[in-house]
């Protein structure tokens, strides 16, 4: 009698099981092998070109010509479009047909003029399912289109993926055919590939250990720091081993009536169940698309349509699936490009299966818009989901952005949102984040309860590794026994496939695996605030210690973000004021949304920080010009419904004080001519030449300095630009230490590690060269007694120079410099830098809303991971009852180590868009020496002053000063004054804690306010709180940078 050998050869087994579901080696007699049975040609297939993304009605019309499998087309960024004849054998009845198209790019079928799925073959998406189960009564003859972007998922980079877009590429459909898939083994090797990883996953570390090399190409050294932890868990490794073994071993592929028996031992194995106390693990579909990065904005929409598509689809076959879906420009664009696809979506988001989550407008950057613009997403985003699918968003969803502003968690509340989803510190450089899941408290001591899936991923593929992973790296184990999983293709979409779905419902309870449950993020969170009582309390910002480069890459971007965040500010003050003057004047409602929505689509993580091709940057900046465009309009419209009519000069002030400043005004005679104009707070005031109490003196020295002098500060430029001397006149106090030069332009090698728009690197600190050579030596350009203005230009290299203006205003605390760059560099870094004489171990930069410290030092591995950080209109270094403040008009890159604060001004990075940042850039800075406290030298109302320029209008000569608004004590910050989304003629009005502490203010208002109500940043009003309102104003206390809202409603 023959005895079967017991083997205890564990390599020859797995790598057994391993050929028998190979694609490549043996597939004559493998199972894989068997996968397609019969196979048939298309009847015919014809194609044409289009250089242009275009409808499918369009498509139809055109004519097709035949093309031949293997033919090549293209170039980049084109369509090609298919029309493909079938014909499906009647000996196929009770089969499953798939159409079968193996090609490059990215495809969507369409089939009786809608878009029905669709295939990309980087996203495993290689047929479309025709029938499940052929009847004879179904149509046997077809036609079907196939819309392929000539485009991978990731774009079209030339040898990597970042590098800047192949324009050229070719593409080939190398197989379309109808073919019959044979489920059973589809099902039986999902069954292999499930028990296979378990083995190799379980006993990863043994291996690896053994052959004393990282053996790991897929795996990240992450888990393999993780994965050793697994080893008492060996035993499940072997029990698959054996079952997979056992499993080859009853199969004949030739015979499918073998396969029960297989699968019968593969069932046992998945259905040894867990104990209680076992990990659950949310799995959640989802698609992350990045709204612009390695591809422009339109093949987005399109990205949207096939990868949405394509998850309706999978929701028709699998109840149980969930499917999260974030932003709402996103939906709005599926909405008007594909309104049957939207109209499916809504019905499934009724029954909870397509789940619209981040309750923004896009995932935008976390660091650089401003406070109003971070409103603005969730406003915009909010409504629209409450508009569209009749529900708000519970939790906002960022899992890929370069770090998250400690003012998020006060705006998410304000925004009713109490949980919040990301991942991106995980790719910390330095430290590792303590955290899976805690609390975040922000500024103003908000707290969200915030989850970053263990797994550190968005796009899992529903493998045993990722369950694993998120279990063993679960930084709050006994504090948290629930994660998400999120599945599916993401960053260019595609989204999850049925083979992520399958793998995923075979360990729902398995003996050394995580629970899996199908789940949403509601009920994630429900469970994680039901277990919260133990979890940790991270206080201040998220900051991602990488991809610090993103805060200066694509000046031109940053700039137009800036000057689009003020003007549409300004257009919303001046129409409300308007609207509450003159009852004829027609708030521009719809206009300033097209315009917001704009400007916030261009705040998304990969556009704001500069982290896109070039065709995105020309898109992003045409959007800032027609913002631009557009909202100059609306301010002349505003202004002229502000001001009587009149032949005289009025200027207009948005901001909350009054403003003294040397204004260039154009007379009727087309002459330009400077003057020093009084405006009350937010108002207008005709232009009166004011005296200043002293004059500017501009003066050359013996020695060809420039010595600069306002009665307020006293500033020596060197011939070379430098300033070796900045004086505080009142107290004598000087700026600069001894032997140093302020406004020191610097260079550094900036050559990161991949992420070449992205990174800076610390290692750039070392290449500092100063820029010293002088082309034209420091001149007085004007002497006038508003305006002195001192001009030099340097050289930087061969190709980039810079050339400045020094200007210094009567009256004004701080020195501007006007300065013009042309620049052509290849990976350089050009920063400003102001040595000055201040001992303190923390600086200070603006954030959204408010202010924080970071350190000046370099003690511990968190302080020197901060060598570049992001801040807003200014920053500043202050001692005890002194300080200096830099001021910018559209920068965000800062350093301040020491007594250098360092301002960064242009990169030159060349992937992924290979002209990143070149040509001429104009932008402004300040220098503010000041005593006492920043807060009391009004530094935050100086960099407001230096943003928001006084707006000039014509107006009646009778014209009375007059302010609408004003608000005292000054710490607080009236930012915002806009039309009420949903009341007509009520106006909404922010405001905001400044100094970081707790205040009484009053808001005093010239306008006839009938009611006023507290309100959250959605605009909804607490109907408990009407806000009482006095002959003196309105009375509010604030916490430290506490934002309140008021719905004002206005008799006009
Ligand atoms: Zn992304």
């Amino acid at each position: 009698m023959y005895h079967k050998p017991v083997l205890k050869n564990r390599r020859t087994l797995l790598e057994r099981a391993e050929k028998f579901i190979s694609d490549i080696y043996f597939t004559d007699c493998n199972l894989r092998g068997r996968l397609y049975g019969d196979s048939h040609p298309l009847e015919s297939l014809g194609s044409f070109m289009s250089s242009k993304r275009i409808t499918f009605s369009e498509a139809q019309t055109q004519s097709f010509s035949p093309y031949k499998l293997g033919d090549s087309f293209g170039p980049t960024w084109w369509t090609c479009w298919f029309k493909a004849a079938l014909k499906v054998p009647v000996s196929w009845t009770g089969k499953e047909v798939h159409l079968l198209w193996d090609s490059d790019g990215e495809a969507m079928v369409w089939r009786d003029g809608q878009p029905v799925q669709g295939l990309t073959k980087e996203g495993e998406k290689t047929s479309y399912v025709l029938s499940d189960c052929l009847t004879e009564e179904e149509t046997h003859r077809l036609d079907i289109y196939v819309e392929l972007a000539c485009n991978g998922l990731f774009g079209a980079g030339q040898g990597s993926m970042i590098a800047a877009p192949d324009a050229n590429r070719t593409f080939t459909v190398r197989k379309a055919e109808l073919v019959v898939l044979n489920r059973d083994v589809r099902e039986l090797l999902t069954d292999f590939d499930m028990l296979i990883d378990i083995v190799k996953v379980q006993s990863f570390f043994f291996e690896t250990k053994a052959s004393q090399k990282a053996k790991c190409k897929q795996f990240t050294f992450l888990s393999f720091f993780f994965l050793k932890e697994l080893g008492e868990s060996e035993q499940r490794s072997f029990q698959a081993l054996f079952t997979v073994n056992e499993m080859v071993n009853v199969s004949n592929p030739a015979d499918p009536n073998s396969f029960d028996k297989a699968r019968a031992l593969a069932h046992k194995f998945f259905s040894q169940r867990n104990g209680q106390s076992q990990h659950t693990a949310h799995a959640m579909g989802h698609c992350h698309i990045d709204s612009a990065w390695l591809w422009p904005y339109e093949e987005t929409i399109r990205k949207c349509g096939r990868s949405w598509v394509t998850a309706i689809r999978l929701m028709e076959k699998n109840p149980e699936f969930v499917f999260t879906c974030s932003q709402a420009q996103q939906f709005e664009w599926v909405k008007s490009w594909y309104p049957g696809l939207f109209s499916e979506i809504q019905r499934y988001v009724k029954t909870g299966q397509f789940v619209p989550v981040g309750g923004t407008w896009v995932e935008m950057d976390g660091n650089l818009p401003s406070g109003e613009s971070m409103v603005r997403q969730f406003l915009q985003g909010q409504r629209y989901f409450e508009q569209e699918f009749g529900k708000r968003c519970k939790e906002f969803w960022l899992p890929d952005t370069f770090g998250y502003s400690a003012q998020l968690p006060q705006i998410m509340q304000g925004c009713g949102i109490s949980n919040f989803l990301t991942q991106k510190l995980s790719w910390n450089l330095v430290n590792t984040f303590p955290h899976s899941t805690f609390f975040w408290e922000g500024l103003d001591g908000s707290k969200v309860l915030t989850h970053f899936p263990p797994g550190n991923s968005y796009e899992m593929k529903g493998k045993v590794e990722d369950l694993v992973k998120t279990v063993q790296q679960n930084k709050d184990k006994g504090r948290a026994n629930h994660s998400a999983v999120l599945f599916g293709f993401g960053d260019g979409g595609g989204g999850p496939t049925q083979l992520m779905l399958d793998r995923l419902r075979r360990v729902q309870d398995t003996d050394g695996l995580p629970k899996v449950h199908m789940s949403s993020p509601d009920k994630l969170f429900s469970q994680l605030w039901a277990d919260s009582h133990l979890l940790c309390t991270w206080t201040g910002e998220l900051f991602l210690e990488l991809h610090n480069g993103t805060y200066t890459t694509q000046a031109q971007i940053k700039r137009g973000n800036r000057q689009c965040e003020t003007l549409l500010h300004d257009v919303e003050m001046a129409s409300s004021l308007a609207m509450c003057r003159d009852p004829t004047f027609q708030y521009p409602v719809v206009k300033l949304q097209e315009l917001w929505r704009l400007l916030l689509l261009n705040q998304f993580h990969d556009v704001i920080p500069g982290s896109c091709i070039e065709m995105v940057v020309e898109d992003a900046l045409r959007y800032y010009e027609d913002i631009k465009r557009a909202g100059a309009a609306l301010l002349q419209d505003g202004l002229g419904g502000l001001m009587s009519k009149g032949e005289a000069t009025g200027v207009f002030n948005s901001l909350p004080w009054e403003r003294l400043e040397v204004l260039q005004i154009q007379d009727g005679h087309s002459k330009h001519d400077l003057a020093l104009v009084r405006v009350p707070s937010i108002g207008v005031a005709p232009v009166q030449h004011t005296k200043p109490a002293t004059p500017v003196c501009v003066a050359v020295q013996a020695d060809g300095s420039v010595l600069m002098e306002n009665g307020i500060v006293r500033a020596v430029v060197n011939k070379d630009g430098t300033l070796t001397s900045l004086c505080l006149i009142s107290g004598n106090r000087e700026a600069i230490p001894d032997g140093c030069g302020g406004n020191q332009f610097v260079m550094f090698d900036d050559v990161p590690l991949y992420w070449d728009a992205w990174d800076v690197m610390d290692y750039h600190l070392q290449t500092r060269k100063p820029v010293v050579e002088v082309l034209r030596s420091a001149h007085v350009l004007s002497s006038h007694e508003l305006r002195g203005s001192v001009g030099f230009t340097l050289r930087i290299s061969d190709e980039s120079t810079v050339t400045q203006e020094i200007v210094m205003d009567s009256m004004c605390p701080y020195i501007k410099f006007n300065t013009q760059v042309d620049w052509a560099e290849s990976h350089k870094f050009l920063k400003v830098e102001f040595p000055v004489r201040v001992r303190s171990p923390n600086a200070t930069y603006e954030i959204q809303f408010g202010h924080l410290q970071r350190p000046t030092h370099r003690n511990t591995s968190w302080d020197w991971a901060k060598f570049e950080v992001w801040g807003h209109k200014w920053a500043d270094l202050s001692e005890h009852n002194f300080g200096v403040a830099l001021l910018n008009d559209c920068k965000y890159g800062y350093s301040v180590h020491k007594n250098t604060m360092t301002l960064s001004l242009l990169r030159a990075p060349k992937a992924p868009d290979a002209n990143a940042d070149m040509g001429t850039h104009n932008f402004t800075y300040a220098i503010m020496p000041h005593t006492g406290s920043f807060q009391d030298a009004a530094v935050i109302q100086c960099a407001y002053n230096l943003n928001y320029p006084l707006r000039l209008a014509s107006c009646s000569p009778e014209t009375a000063p007059w302010s609408a608004f004003s608000i005292s004590p000054s710490s607080v910050i009236l930012e915002t004054v806009k039309q009420a989304e949903d009341k007509k003629g009520a106006l909404v009005v922010r405001m905001y804690e400044a100094h970081g502490g707790g205040v009484t203010a009053t808001l005093r208002m010239m306008l006839p306010v009938k009611e006023a109500w507290h309100c959250n940043l959605l605009e909804q009003i607490d109907t408990t709180k009407p806000a009482h309102v006095t002959e003196d104003g309105i009375t509010l206390d604030f916490s430290p940078f506490q934002v309140r809202s008021l719905l004002l409603v206005v008799n006009a």
